[in-house]
Formats: C-alpha cells, sequence, structure tokens
C-alpha cells in the first residue's frame, strides 16, 4: 500500500513494480519522489504521520508520553523518530544520511555564453563526474521565504527537464576514452536555454513561477541539479534495482520501515543525517549536537549514562559490492554480491565502527532472523569511505556497527543495487527491534 501523500511518478505510469514485490514499488516511489535531502525529509515526515506519529517542535517544551510515537525535523534535511517506552533502559538507534553527492545551484547562477543561458553549479560530495553528462537534468530543493521577519522554507521541484550538460565529441578530444580530466569548473556549467542576443533570465522569476509567487518573496534557496530518469528494476531476473541516490535514501527508507513495522518494538529510534557526503559538519549533520540533543530530552528522567551504555547505534551506509570487471580492486577474502545480504563493514582504522562486540551482536541477531551477512574490508593499498558510524560513535560513546546494503557505482548519478538486499536488511533491522534478544 503506497501512503496517500505519495504520487505516482508521471514518468514510469505504465510500470508495475509489484512484479519486483510491493516493498521495492514502496521503495522506488520513494527514491523517485525525493531527489533532495529536504525532499525525502519531507517523504518522511508524511509518511510518519500518516502512521500516527507526533511531529514536535524542537523550540517548544516536550510532554512525552509511553508508547507514543515522535519524530522531530531539523533545518528540513534532518529528522530523528522515535517509539517512546514505557522506561527508558536504552536505545536502538537505526541512523542513515539523507544527502547524496550531487551538483548544487550557485547564489547567482544565470550566465549567458556563446548564445546560451547556463547555469552555474557547484559540486557537492564526492561526484563521478563523468555520470553527469548528457543526461536530462531537472532542479529541486528549498526556498527561504521572507515573512515579516521570519523566515519560511517551502519545497520546489520542477519535475521536468529543464537542462543539460552535453559532452564533448570524441571528435574534438581524441583523449576523451583515455586520459580525460574533468575541470569542474569549466566543465560542469549546465545549459539552459538558446539565449537571443538581448534577452535576459531572471533565475529568482524562474523559480518564483513554479512556486505560484512572486520575485520578490524569494529571498534564498539551495536547488540541486537532479537525473530525471525514475528508478528501474533491470536484470535478466529482476534482480537490480538503478537509480539516483540509492547511497543513502536506501538506508533512509529500510531505517524508516523498520520503524513503522514493528509497533510493539519499544525504544528504538531512527537519525537521518544531513551532511554526511561533506563530513557531517552542520546542526543536522552526525558531527552536530541534534542526535544527544533529543536522545537527552527523549530519555526524561532515567540516567542518561547508563542509558547510554545500554544502547546500540546500527549505522547503515551502501557498502561497495564487487565489480565483475574490476574485481581486484577488492580485497580477496571480502568481495560482497549483490543479493547475497547485508554487509558487514571492519576497518582497523575506525573508518567503520564496528568492533568486535556489535559485530557478534549483529551475527547473532542475523542467525536468529534467519538473514545472510557479507563483509567488508578494503584492500591494504587503497583507502575507504566512512559514514555516520564513527562519528556517532565518538561523540556520543554509544556502541556501534556499520552496515550496509551491497552497491555498484558508489556516487554515480545511476547507481545499482540489488533487489533482494533491502528486504533482507529490513527482516535485520526487524530482529535488532526486539532488544530482549540483542
Ligand atoms: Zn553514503
Amino acid at each position: 500500500m503506497l501512503p496517500h501523500t505519495l504520487e505516482r511518478n508521471p514518468w514510469r505510469d505504465n510500470l508495475d513494480f509489484n512484479c519486483a514485490s510491493p516493498f521495492i514499488g514502496r521503495l522506488v516511489t520513494f527514491l523517485d519522489q525525493s531527489p533532495t535531502p529536504w525532499h525525502a525529509v519531507d517523504q518522511v515526515s508524511s509518511r510518519l504521520e500518516h502512521a500516527g506519529f507526533v511531529r514536535l517542535d524542537e523550540r517548544a517544551a516536550w510532554t512525552l508520553e509511553a508508547g507514543a510515537t515522535y519524530f522531530v525535523v531539523r533545518s528540513d534535511g534532518a529528522l530523528i523518530a522515535w517509539r517512546q517506552p514505557t522506561e527508558v533502559v536504552g536505545w536502538t538507534i537505526f541512523g542513515a544520511h539523507t544527502d547524496s553527492p550531487n551538483l548544487r545551484v550557485r547564489p547567482e547562477p544565470v550566465m549567458k555564453k556563446h548564445g546560451y543561458f547556463q547555469l552555474g553549479l557547484e559540486v557537492y560530495g564526492g561526484v563521478l563526474l563523468s555520470t553527469w553528462f548528457d543526461r536530462d537534468l531537472s532542479l529541486a530543493g528549498r526556498v527561504a521565504i521572507a515573512n515579516e521577519g521570519a523566515v519560511l522554507t517551502e519545497l520546489v521541484d520542477f519535475k521536468r527537464p529543464v537542462g543539460l550538460i552535453p559532452n564533448l565529441a570524441i571528435h574534438l578530444d581524441r583523449e576523451a576514452n583515455g586520459s580525460r580530466k574533468i575541470n569542474p569548473h569549466e566543465e560542469l556549467p549546465m545549459i539552459l536555454s538558446r539565449a537571443e542576443t538581448d534577452a535576459e533570465l531572471d533565475f529568482k522569476d524562474l523559480l518564483a513561477r513554479e512556486l505560484d509567487r512572486s520575485a520578490d518573496d524569494i529571498s534564498a534557496f539551495e536547488l540541486c541539479a537532479y537525473p530525471v530518469e525514475a528508478a528501474q528494476v533491470v536484470g535478466l531476473n529482476q534482480e537490480f534495482l538503478t537509480s539516483a541516490r540509492l547511497d543513502n535514501l536506501l538506508s533512509c527508507f529500510i531505517a524508516t520501515e523498520a520503524l513503522l513495522n514493528n509497533e510493539d518494538a519499544e525504544g528504538v529510534m531512527v537519525v537521518l543525517n544531513d551532511h554526511e557526503e561533506i563530513g557531517s559538519v552542520s546542526t543536522g549533520g552526525a558531527d552536530g549536537p541534534f542526535l544527544e540533543s533529543v536522545l537527552r530530552r527523549a530519555t526524561i528522567d532515567a540516567d542518561f549514562e547508563r542509558v547510554r551504555v545500554n544502547s546500540l547505534m546500527v549505522s547503515i551506509d551502501n557498502a561497495h559490492g564487487v565489480h565483475p570487471n574490476y574485481a581486484s580492486k577488492h580485497d580477496e577474502g571480502h568481495r560482497p554480491l549483490l543479493n547475497e545480504g547485508p554487509v558487514v563493514k571492519v576497518n582497523a582504522n575506525h573508518r567503520y565502527a564496528t568492533t568486535a562486540i556489535t559485530q557478534s551482536v549483529i551475527e547473532q541477531a542475523a542467525e536468529r532472523a534467519d538473514v545472510p551477512l557479507q563483509y567488508f574490508s578494503s584492500r591494504a593499498d587503497l583507502g575507504c569511505g566512512s559514514t555516520i558510524g564513527p562519528i556517532t560513535a565518538g561523540r556520543l560513546g554509544i556502541d556501534t556497527i556499520d552496515l550496509g546494503c551491497p552497491q555498484l557505482a558508489m556516487h554515480s548519478a545511476r547507481e545499482t543495487c540489488g533487489t533482494k538486499d533491502p528486504e533482507l536488511m529490513l527482516q535485520l533491522l526487524t530482529q535488532l527491534t526486539q532488544r530482549d534478544l540483542i
């Protein structure tokens, strides 16, 4: 069942994703409706409200009742939701991040060059730049509206291709298949339209039209370019799912489902942080005070230090599956495959927060849930990514494990994961919501 707040995506009305599973159908709808972190949080908020969760205001005093469900949104891009326990003993926290590497619109973006109007873009996070060329691109984000001294934010989504970044023809760059380097400043401005000699383009006018407002209402904006191509089930046996932003909306979706599906599980909390791709230092990032602040308030009268050591953080972020054409990039003993189960991420230098203790907790839960596990440990001569796990463990002193579904082409504009792993991850998280079993 799709919540009533999620519209079908007009680009794939003829496709039936229930052929893979209703769960995959909900997932692809979420991916398509969440072109930015702010849209992702909006989508999750709608689902939570639909399920009876009460939205709390951080500026107000909270009166929390045992058995009730709550959520808080910070700066539109981060969200924490939980079931309030009868007695706060310890929390089981599922964490993921809402942001993905992408291209973001500059404050004064319009350029008029060589007969074209173009949009100046900044690179957000570790973008695989070559994958953004020759794609039909749209724009979405949030807009600040000045309101008599206060500021409101509104989401905007153009929902149609409004521009593109064409490649240079190979005849004009004979090195294109060899040693091509991409200069993001020179090569990424996005073409919006042809420009007549005396024509002007006011970007705030464009935004105002999309929002059905006057340009004077708009004071500032944060906008992302995004590929309009919808998520798709791919493969001879429908074993793959391709989409933008699988890292890490896939994990946001699974964590939310785990919270919504397990109505009897007390003390379960979901934290969806923003700004992971750029280091997590922000008001809604894992290296900010958001989680600690909510944990302290939701812990009410219990001894926070005792609650802290009785808590478990499960940091969920996609893992590198082995690519058959580049298998040597993985350590021989650690080559996760798509559709073979969640990946436990381990790193001696604590780029992942997994410890022998938390690994053992997960292995016991996986055995009970009958979920296979795989392991990732990077080659000694290659670095590995990191995620919110080590940051949260370091800030809060909560035992943490780093897990993720295996995927290919991480940080591409079009990423690939398996269609079975997300449900296996959900089974594992569901097991973890049964606190007496961990
Ligand atoms: Zn990630």
